[in-house]
């Protein structure tokens, strides 16, 4: 499987990173290594100093599908789950500097954590669900999917212009305002409306 991102997807968080807001989704991967294995606490990898949170609904691809037709979109996807999108802030601004590739900030080891899915069923619009990312119990970031520059359906139409997805691939759909670091200790908790759906200790 893969691990599709999409970077710069909420105007407050582009504003944050003071980024350009880009004229069509911003694209990166993971690979299926970067995937932090259920339960495991998150290590700060020994090559940076400043690793950031940012919270993301995640969808789960149900079938295959390449150039897939906006009109029947909806039906490539049946799940809804929440992430963090681990990066690490120092490695990546160099990189952005140099208009290098973002791989070795954000695609390394234990940088995917990918929560419990939600049936899309549960929702009556997958364009108005609440999610929030707590860190050692106050929270830290908090939006709605309306807020998506690009939206759920979206996202995945345009990615499949690049890339077959397969069952099982998941999208990371950018993250909103108030990403920051973490620290050893920490511990991140993931909701959807009220629902836990992941909780992460940082070692
Ligand atoms: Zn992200």
């Amino acid at each position: 499987m893969k691990i599709v991102c999409i970077g710069r997807n909420y105007a407050d968080h582009i504003s944050e990173l003071a980024n350009q807001r880009p004229a069509d989704p911003v694209i990166f991967m993971k690979p299926d290594t970067a995937l932090l294995p259920d339960g495991q606490a998150f290590v700060i990898p020994e090559f940076t100093d400043n690793v950031h949170y940012e919270v993301e609904l995640v969808v789960k691809i149900s079938k295959y599908g390449k150039h897939i037709n906006p009109e029947f979109v909806s039906s490539y996807y049946d799940e809804i789950g929440l992430g963090i999108d681990f990066t690490a802030r120092d490695e990546q601004d160099k990189l952005k500097e140099k208009g290098l590739p973002w791989e070795k900030a954000k695609a390394f080891d234990g940088s995917a954590v990918v929560g419990k899915f939600l049936p899309k069923s549960n929702f009556a619009s997958v364009d108005d669900i609440n999610f929030s990312l707590n860190k050692n119990k106050l929270q830290v970031q908090s939006a709605n999917a309306s807020l998506m520059l690009w939206k759920i359906d979206e996202l995945i139409v345009y990615v499949s212009k690049f890339f077959t997805l397969r069952k099982g691939d998941l999208l990371f759909t950018g993250t909103p305002a108030g990403v920051g670091k973490v620290n050893s200790g920490d511990v991140l908790e993931g909701f959807i409306e009220n629902k836990t759906l992941f909780k992460t200790r940082i070692l």
